[in-house]
């Protein structure tokens, strides 16, 4: 049969995941704690399952769960969503995502991404008849030591058809943030071009060095045009109870549930039933920052003792080096070579561009991952230090 994404293999993730394992390397590659969930959450989530939970939850998430998510978008930033109308609980932020682009885009449409840009994004707008149109982010260089979004050139791709601009802050994989003058740009963006904006803020809760994360949904004349998707995997520890939601204007998500309800119909309802609970009892996990900014820091000053120089991150849990002492080849290879030789996974910055063999891909940077235990990250650096 003919494929519908002909070009399209397993992501890198899957690819060094495996690697890692066949070759016992420690997996910086891709993204997911070696720590467990919240011990309470666990204890809450099982007592959901015992106390009965264990059928369909509501199509749109159960009603206890999505008013806890309105009342914390509404503390962290002033918005007040409809926990009835306005907000669904979805399979991971990866099922909002797709679901939105499902729901929102239409053949001849086009979407913006900012390069580097998280890979799942630019399939699903294929898989929508959408058009995916690439932004490069500025690349750091002297006295600019991190990625910036260039407004400019963001405002000057747009077109008649363009349906949709996506927003990722903290950013995968280059850990930058949304700064006041940023969400001025969008303002000023909006205002002459009615494009909706889907922001992925899947990492929300871990920015560091004291700042506040900052979402289009705060601003109101931003969220008449925002879709706000999130998760709980990395806020909990639980990647892989893929539970996440979404916000968005009524009508914008009364089309939203329109594909919800025929892909997944509803999500997990014991693990909904104890995230609900969690969050009432306890609300979000203040201490998350100084948690990652102290793996951030640990992770970089071990760097110190090796050729790979770490860029700053403001956000996420990665941290991206770049690797240009190693030589300037492409970066997959490197990654490869480092997982095999030397016993440490990665994921090359390429594959979150369209074309990762191109060469303006390749900033010879590799993302590592330091949501790992402090045994893990200094057995990883033990080991990259011995390639001085
Ligand atoms: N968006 C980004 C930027 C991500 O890094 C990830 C994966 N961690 C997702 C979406 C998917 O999130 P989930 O696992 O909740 O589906
Ligand atoms: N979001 C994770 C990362 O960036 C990967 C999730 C996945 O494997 N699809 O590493």
């Amino acid at each position: 049969i003919p494929s519908k994404l002909p070009d399209v293999g397993s992501t890198i993730f899957t690819e060094m995941s495996a690697l890692a394992q066949q070759c016992q390397a420690i997996n910086l590659g891709q993204g997911f704690p070696d720590y467990p969930p919240p011990e309470a959450l666990i204890h809450a989530v099982n007592e959901a399952m015992l106390q009965g939970h264990n059928q369909y939850a509501p199509m749109t998430g159960l009603p206890q769960l999505r008013q806890a998510i309105a009342s914390k978008v509404q503390g962290q930033h002033g918005k007040s969503y409809s926990a009835e109308s306005e907000i669904t609980v979805t399979a991971g932020a990866t099922e909002a995502l797709m679901s939105s682009f499902l729901a929102l885009t239409h053949p001849g449409d086009q979407v913006l991404l900012i390069d580097p840009a998280y890979d799942l994004y630019a399939p699903a707008i294929r898989l929508a008849g959408a058009e995916a149109v690439r932004v490069p982010m500025q690349a750091p260089k002297p006295g600019m030591p991190a990625f910036r979004v260039d407004w400019e050139r963001v405002k000057s791709a747009i077109t008649p058809r363009t349906r949709m601009l996506v927003l990722n802050f903290p950013h995968n994989p280059t850990g930058t943030t949304l700064k006041p003058e940023d969400l001025d740009a969008l303002e000023a963006i909006v205002s002459s071009h009615p494009i909706l904006l889907l922001s992925d803020e899947a990492y929300e809760h871990i920015v560091f060095d004291g700042q506040v994360h900052l979402s289009p949904a705060a601003r109101p004349l931003l969220a008449e045009r925002t879709i706000l998707v999130s998760s709980f995997g990395k806020t909990f520890h639980a990647t892989g109870w893929k539970v996440g939601y979404c916000c968005a204007p009524v009508h914008i998500m009364a089309e939203i549930r329109k594909v919800h309800q025929f892909t997944v119909f509803s999500v997990s309802t014991p693990m909904q039933a104890g995230i609900a609970r969690y969050l009432g009892e306890s609300n979000l996990p203040a201490e998350l920052p100084g948690f990652y900014q102290k793996k951030r820091d640990r992770l970089a000053s071990g760097l110190e003792k090796t050729p790979l120089r770490p860029l700053h991150s403001e956000g996420t849990f990665f941290l991206l080096v770049d690797t240009k002492a190693l030589g300037s080849g492409l970066e997959k290879e490197l990654a490869l070579r480092l997982t095999r030789e030397i016993g440490v996974a990665s994921i090359p910055v390429s594959a979150f561009y369209a074309d990762p063999e191109h060469p303006e891909s390749n900033h010879q940077l590799l993302r590592l991952c330091f949501a790992k235990r402090d045994a893990t990250l200094d057995q990883a650096l033990e080991r990259l230090q011995g390639l001085c």
